[in-house]
């Protein structure tokens, strides 16, 4: 049985890499360019794209410039007229076959975005699906995203309407990229906008391999644009340009204020999912089981490169230490590997330079006397030569601690104890962000009380984060700017305006007539 086990399982992973193989083999031979107008173009300069798995080049990308930039934006503001024009029912049935085409390539996404990102390939299988998903939850609200509100006077008819704001950007970080365009991508498109959609440097592939599906699925060319190249190039001429219209954009805090700065002379529009560290509060009445089943879930998959990942654990002391312990057996547990084994549960963290600063913290924690229950160092058997880590777990933490607040973007979790509910929500705020927060307790009264209490646009009560696409989607503070998902998306990427129709003879007020 153990045996047929470990057959099962060489020949997903040997299957895994020969699917990859087809793909990569192109794409070493022809590097990969940008998408404008339906057609690649290539830049004068390219950079490479190293793959965090062998920690060795990919493929060379094009290096945007300003020029390109311009390129694609001038395609996305020609194909707007017409695109923003386009009936909602079309949109919908052209937004479908993009999900159809997605699903048609699930697994070759999931493989490609494995290689590009290190993320284990049991995560992003799924990954690819909700992109599909995506597709065809924005698709079916194509319709009806133009619908407004009726608000009458006795004088006035007041009717709203909505309108597609022109050509966008979306800039996205390189955690799960193929998943995170499509959340951006899908409603631009169905309220009429065009995009040029700007990828991060450390995960090119699958950003490329979604505009070609596009088209292939119909979209019109110009419609979605897609532009490789650095954050400060390609990233700044985006922002800066006159013809875009807005910029939605997930990443760092700090890229965040840079991007509201750059953006302010043309007065973009903007929409910023940001960074977190986000808490788990864990009181002594709740179901401990599946608490804990949460907490390890939700730092320890994809590679704890996760916006939403709860990164601190509050733990009321009175089970603080038996709880830290369960969590250190498991975490000691978590399957390092091969992320395109399916039964790896971590994989190597996206680069080089991400593997430093979040391995960093291994000493920046002993330098705040913080105990290192997990982990806490890099692997010895690691299965390639790509930037694996153990996951770690940092506990009895002060809140103040840096490990405590800061966010660190990899497998680590910090433990910090609380006596009661009241000492428990102002650590919890006591950070710069405010995306998730996640409540365990059996006490409704109690849930509802901090869940109202924290600073985050997003709380799970006894749930790991489970997301319901029409609910908001954002943080507070430092955390972002903005909802998305269902209608908020729309009410980004569109204008509402009102128009008032007089009913009947209402005064008028009259000036000019002397005495
Ligand atoms: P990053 O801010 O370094 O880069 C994100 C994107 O911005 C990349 O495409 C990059 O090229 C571009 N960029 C960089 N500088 C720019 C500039 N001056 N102008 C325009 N574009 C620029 O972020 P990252 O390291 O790729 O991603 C990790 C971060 O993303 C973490 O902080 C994480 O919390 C955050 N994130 C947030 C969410 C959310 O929903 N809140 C989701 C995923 C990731």
């Amino acid at each position: 049985m153990r045996n047929d086990v470990a057959a099962d399982k060489e020949d997903a992973l040997a299957a895994n890499l020969t699917a990859l193989e087809t793909y990569l083999a192109a794409a070493r031979r022809d590097g990969i360019g940008h998408v404008i107008a339906g057609g690649r173009v290539d830049s004068a300069a390219t950079f490479e794209t190293i793959s965090p798995v062998d920690d060795k080049p990919i493929c060379d990308v094009a290096r945007g410039t300003a020029a390109d930039i311009d390129r694609a934006a001038t395609a996305a503001r020609a194909a707007f007229d017409e695109w923003s024009q386009v009936p909602g029912k079309k949109r919908r049935e052209i937004l479908h076959a993009i999900a159809d085409t997605i699903v048609a390539h699930a697994d070759e996404i999931a493989v490609l975005e494995s290689w590009d990102t290190g993320q284990p390939i049991r995560f992003m299988a799924k990954a690819a699906l909700r992109g599909a998903e995506n597709f065809r939850f924005f698709a079916d609200r194509a319709p009806e995203a133009a619908d407004g509100l009726s608000l009458p006077t006795r004088s006035h008819i007041n009717y709203t309407v909505r309108q597609p704001l022109g050509p966008v950007s979306v800039i996205t970080p390189w955690n799960t990229p193929f998943m995170l365009s499509t959340w951006k991508i899908a409603p631009a498109l169905a309220a009429g906008c065009t995009v040029v959609h700007k990828p991060a440097e450390w995960s090119p592939l699958t950003a490329t391999r979604l505009v070609e599906l596009m088209h292939e699925a119909g979209l019109p060319a110009g419609v979605a644009n897609t532009v490789h190249g650095l954050g400060e190039e390609a990233g700044r001429a985006l922002t800066e340009h006159p013809d875009i219209k807005a910029v939605s954009f997930v990443g760092e805090s700090a890229t965040g204020s840079a991007i509201m700065a750059q953006g302010a002379p043309t007065l973009k529009r903007v929409h910023f999912e940001l960074g977190g560290k986000n808490p788990v509060i864990v009181f002594d009445d709740a179901d401990l089981d599946r608490a804990l089943d949460a907490v390890v879930f939700m730092i320890y998959s994809l590679n704890g490169e996760r916006c939403t990942s709860s990164s601190r654990v509050l733990v009321q002391r009175s089970i603080h230490d038996a709880f830290v312990a369960r969590i250190a057996e498991r975490a000691g547990a978590i399957r390092i590997g091969h992320p395109l084994d399916p039964a790896t549960e971590l994989g190597p963290l996206i680069h080089r330079r991400h593997l430093d600063k979040v391995t960093s913290y291994f000493d920046i924690a002993r330098e705040d006397g913080v105990n290192v229950a997990a982990g806490g160092r890099l692997p010895e058997n690691a299965p390639t030569p790509g930037y694996y880590v153990e996951a770690t777990l940092f506990s009895d933490a002060s809140p103040d601690a840096r490990v405590a607040q800061e966010e660190i973007f990899g497998p680590m979790l910090t433990t910090i104890p609380f006596e009661d509910e009241e000492e428990a929500l102002a650590i919890a705020n006591g950070v710069r962000y405010g995306l998730a927060g996640y409540v365990w307790t059996r006490d409704n009264g109690r849930a509802l009380r901090v869940a109202h209490g924290l600073d985050a646009g997003m709380v799970w009560v006894n749930s790991e984060n489970v997301r319901h696409l029409p609910t908001p989607f954002g943080g507070m503070k430092a955390s972002g700017i903005g909802r998305d998902g269902g209608d908020y998306s729309f009410d980004f990427y569109m204008e509402t305006k009102n128009i008032a129709l007089a009913m009947g003879d209402h005064a008028i007020p009259r000036l000019g007539l002397g005495d």
